[in-house]
């Protein structure tokens, strides 16, 4: 079999870890596989470095943050491969560019545009273990170095999978598996055997940050078979697979949280056709992904207010945008709320299933806490809610859909 193995940033904290990490490659090697190795940065190093650049500036320019950051990954690329080596095995450490992924030109959250995988091909069939730096990429013209997004060494391990035609992408890091929510936030979390993309996909997109949401995005388009285990031990983890009958009978699988996104409103702008054109347009044209919105309805048809959700990386560049079309529009003003989190429940028993949103509010209600904003997808139910009941929501919630049975 062809296997891609990627290993995130606890599972190649420190150098135990990373012959640790080389053992399980060398097993599967001498099992008869072939394997590529898609490694993380060390854990914490990715945020260590973005410290240090606000430390030498107050806004760091995104080309040269992107070489930065990508120093993490071919740190613990070119250890892991010589740790292989050590043990025995043919290795070869490649870089992003090295091992052919393209992407495009937004620095700090690209794209990947295509994976040209003929040397690391070539390599796996002289008898190389192929050990990739995750998370990086080239810009095909002007071959400028690019970063795929917080977590993105998910994306490389199955765009390279993809391209390759593996047999099995294996995601490995610090917890056994996809769990009805964060294990680290409700102790009774329960280990899914399998999920489905969509699910993984809508959790992903609410914070749950075990996979990436663009790699699961891209595995879903692909048809990359993904599991996601512990490097930990050997258990089987949970295999993210297509949606089959027995899903449908349960409810909600899944709560996820993110604090990640700031609330930004602008105030009394005039009600007629085009102003959240204008609006998000302008912040779309900056790369920045809105993710929910809500307009009122004017009470005297002539202002309203439009409150929308940012991520927190980007949030000082969207109030600056907002800010600027409040003023061309005479809007009252702009505020910001940086205290929200997202809470959202996920299932594809939704859609066939009614009340989940009303049993979701009840609970939140029994508890005090108070909703800002509401969104629904199909199989999604996430609300805004202060920060400061983050834990206490995702617990009520995990509590009141009996995830733990
Ligand atoms: P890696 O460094 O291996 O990429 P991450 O920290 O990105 O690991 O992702 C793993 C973490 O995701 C876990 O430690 C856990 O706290 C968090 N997490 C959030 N939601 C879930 C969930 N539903 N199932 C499992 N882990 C989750
Ligand atoms: N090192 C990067 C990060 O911390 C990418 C990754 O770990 O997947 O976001
Ligand atoms: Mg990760």
């Amino acid at each position: 079999m062809l296997i891609v193995q990627k290993y995130g940033g606890t599972s190649v904290a420190n150098i135990e870890r990373i012959k640790a990490v080389a053992e399980r490659v060398v097993k599967t090697v001498r099992e008869g596989n072939q394997v590529v190795v898609v490694v993380s940065a060390m854990a914490g190093e990715t945020d260590k470095l973005i410290e240090l650049a606000h430390q030498v500036s107050p806004s760091p320019g995104e080309r040269e943050m992107d070489l930065l950051l990508s120093s993490g990954e071919r740190i613990t690329c070119a250890l892991t491969a010589m740790a292989i080596q050590a043990q025995g095995e043919k290795a070869v450490a490649l870089t992003g560019r090295q091992v052919g992924i393209i992407t495009d030109k937004v620095h700090t959250k690209a794209k990947i545009e295509k994976v040209s995988a003929d040397r690391a091909k070539k390599a796996l069939e002289e008898g190389f273990v192929v050990v990739v730096a995750g998370f990086q990429g080239i810009t095909e013209d002007t071959e400028e170095v690019t970063t795929l997004g917080r977590g993105g060494s998910d994306l490389t391990a199955v765009a390279i999978a993809s391209a390759l035609g593996a047999d099995l992408c294996e995601i490995y890091t610090d917890v056994e598996g996809v769990f009805t929510t964060d294990p680290n936030i409700v102790p009774e979390a329960r280990k899914l055997d399998k999920i489905s993309y969509e699910e993984m996909l809508e959790l992903a997109s609410s914070g749950a940050k075990v996979l990436q949401t663009r790699s699961v995005e891209f595995a879903m388009k692909y048809n990359v078979p993904l599991v996601v285990r512990s490097s930990f031990n050997d258990k089987p983890g949970t295999f993210v697979i297509k949606e089959d009958k027995d899903m449908e009978n349960v409810l909600v699988s899944g709560v996820a949280y993110d604090k990640n996104q700031v609330k930004i409103t602008i105030l009394a702008v005039p009600d007629r056709p085009g102003i959240a054109a204008l609006l998000f347009k302008s912040i779309a044209d900056a790369n920045i992904v809105v993710d929910m919105i809500v307009q009122n309805v004017s009470s005297d048809g002539k202002a309203t207010d439009i409150s929308f959700t940012v991520p927190r990386t980007d949030y000082q560049k969207a109030v600056k945008i907002t800010e600027d079309i409040a003023r061309e529009l005479g809007a009252r003003g702009v505020t910001v709320d940086e205290n929200i989190a997202k809470v959202s429940i996920v299932g594809v028993g939704m859609k066939t299933h009614s009340g989940v949103a009303a049993k979701m509010f009840e609970t939140l209600a029994r508890e005090g806490i108070n909703i800002m904003m509401i969104s629904t997808s199909e199989i999604k139910v996430s609300c805004v809610v202060d920060v400061k009941y983050t834990e206490l929501a995702v617990r009520v919630l995990h509590d009141a859909f009996e995830l733990d049975k």
